[in-house]
């Protein structure tokens, strides 16, 4: 008996280790990617290092704002800071040659609406792509929250005929709860990641990056054993839905 108990002690963990086992996203072979964020600079913090290596495995990349972040600059009106964080979001585009589209969601005001429901499956519709990676929900901003459950519901309705992949941004701060399955090695191309992000000056990212980015990659990278990595949730499908 204490050997049969043993042998299914085993499986047990076994089986467990083999379901807890990291994977890494680049093997998926994607295509087409879309990369969506609430706000101009979440794309760039969040999975900017994967854009620019599946790109280099060929893979089109685009990054998609939920909102114009108007709400993102002291002093400023929604419409001053939102001409000012598009500015910078061309720039990065001209920087990457990472294309870039806009949603017309206000920051700080986004909605979960049907209509916006219907607008990002539309979006995706026209776009086609095979990964879509998006903000984790359990974040403390609820436009990361928002852009999560409408790429979710997108993925739903659309039979899911896309990979989805959650990711992290400041983890700890905004990013909770997140028992990643996936890596992406970003160490070949951290330097152009930071370049990329260090455009959305209006967010003071020089400051974010010692202070959030550095730690947050640099844990993945060790977890991941390299020197900086990102790290992802995938979605996954139930057998009966
Ligand atoms: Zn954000």
């Amino acid at each position: 008996m204490k050997i049969r108990i043993f042998i299914l002690s085993a499986l047990i963990v076994a089986s467990a280790c083999i379901a807890a086992s990291a994977q890494d996203l680049l093997a998926g072979n994607y295509k087409k990617a879309l990369i969506i964020g609430a706000h101009p600079d979440d794309p760039e913090s969040m999975a900017y290092g994967t854009a620019l290596r599946l790109r280099e495995m060929g893979c089109d990349v685009v990054t998609v704002y939920l909102t114009r972040g108007e709400a993102g600059i002291p002093g400023k009106t929604h419409d001053e800071a939102a001409a000012i964080r598009t500015a910078e979001c061309e720039k990065v585009t001209a920087m990457t040659g990472i294309r870039h589209l806009f949603l017309n969601q206000i920051d700080g005001s986004s909605e979960v609406t049907n209509e916006r429901y219907l607008e990002v499956k539309e979006l995706i519709e026209r776009e086609n792509p095979d990964l879509v990676i998006t903000h984790w929900p359990i974040d403390s901003h609820r436009d990361h929250r928002h852009a999560a459950l409408l790429a979710n519901d997108a993925w739903r309705r659309t039979g899911r005929h896309f990979d989805l992949f959650y990711t992290e941004v400041m983890a700890g701060l905004q990013t909770t709860n997140f028992n990643h399955t996936h890596y992406v090695d970003i160490t070949s191309v951290r330097q152009q990641k930071l370049d990329a992000y260090l455009v959305h000056v209006s967010q003071m990212t020089d400051g974010n990056v010692a202070k959030y980015h550095d730690t947050m990659e640099r844990m993945r990278g060790l977890e991941w054993q390299c020197q900086w990595a990102e790290a992802f949730i995938k979605a996954i499908w139930p057998k009966v839905d």
